[in-house]
């Protein structure tokens, strides 16, 4: 492992914290200096919670800005990402989550408690990015995070698609642009959060074909993924609902689902 360098954060070189902030330094981790460009809000009441995110995700390169209120949430600007506690004083986390994504498809990653399934169903129902259990260790929030950023704030994922030089791919009615990462149905663009459009793409890499659960979580989702397979079921019925059919992403029972112009 390297010294650490001068822009280190203190607490990276303060032997008194954590194992886990003196096994990173930021200048032996080449992630951190490109994190740079990625703001994140951290939406999140719990103060101990708050500060060690914080710090452990400043040690990883990226800028953060804590609030720990809705409103205060709703009233942030200028970020790239939002990590969301859905149990806020002011607010219900769900209705901050509505408003934030009525606004703008930035990615939000929820961060939950262990008892609230029905809030972790919902959230991906919502069309949340990716979720967090809490308890989480702080490796697991950087991978998802990692993950999250890199289908979004990157430039579009590696996708094998036929025609990713020409970066626009037609099926019917809809256009896939994996280059602006944006969608149209004629002429009308759907607004798709950003694990919806890296679903649909992924799909669209095989039109007509079937693709298994396994491909699909393993493509879509990382291999940090350890949710449950009903993750890509809500993601297939948000993305049909904002198709406006049913009939363009048909479940193979057993097997997968496969993307196909509707009849
Ligand atoms: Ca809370």
């Amino acid at each position: 492992m390297t010294t650490p360098c001068a822009t280190c954060p203190s607490d990276v070189q303060d032997s008194s914290k954590s194992t886990l902030m003196r096994a990173r330094s930021c200048c032996d981790d080449r992630d951190a200096r490109h994190n740079e460009s990625v703001k994140i809000l951290l939406v999140e009441d719990d103060r101990s919670i708050a500060a060690s995110v914080v710090d452990g995700l400043t040690a990883e390169g990226f800028a953060v800005e804590h609030v720990s209120t809705g409103i205060a949430a709703l009233a942030a600007t200028d970020y790239d990402m939002v990590l969301l506690d859905l149990g806020l004083p002011d607010m219900d986390g769900r209705e901050v989550f509505r408003q934030l994504r009525a606004r703008a498809t930035t990615p939000i990653i929820m961060l939950t408690a262990r008892a609230e399934e029905f809030d972790r169903v919902l959230g991906l129902e919502l069309g949340a990015d990716d979720y967090v259990t809490k308890p989480f260790s702080f490796r697991e929030l950087v991978a998802r995070v990692r993950a999250v950023g890199r289908r979004t704030v990157d430039a579009p994922p590696d996708t094998g698609a036929p025609d990713d030089a020409g970066s626009t791919q037609r099926i019917g009615e809809l256009s896939l642009d994996r280059r602006t990462r944006r969608v149209y149905l004629g002429t009308e663009e759907i607004l798709l959060t950003a694990k919806e459009f890296d679903l649909l793409a992924f799909l669209a890499t095989a039109t007509g074909a079937v693709l298994t659960r396994t491909d699909i979580l393993e493509n879509v989702w990382d291999a940090h993924w350890y949710g449950p397979t009903k993750t890509v079921d809500a993601h297939v019925a948000s993305l049909r609902k904002k198709l406006g059919n049913h009939d363009w992403i048909q479940a193979v029972r057993g097997v997968g689902f496969r993307l196909e112009s509707p009849a």
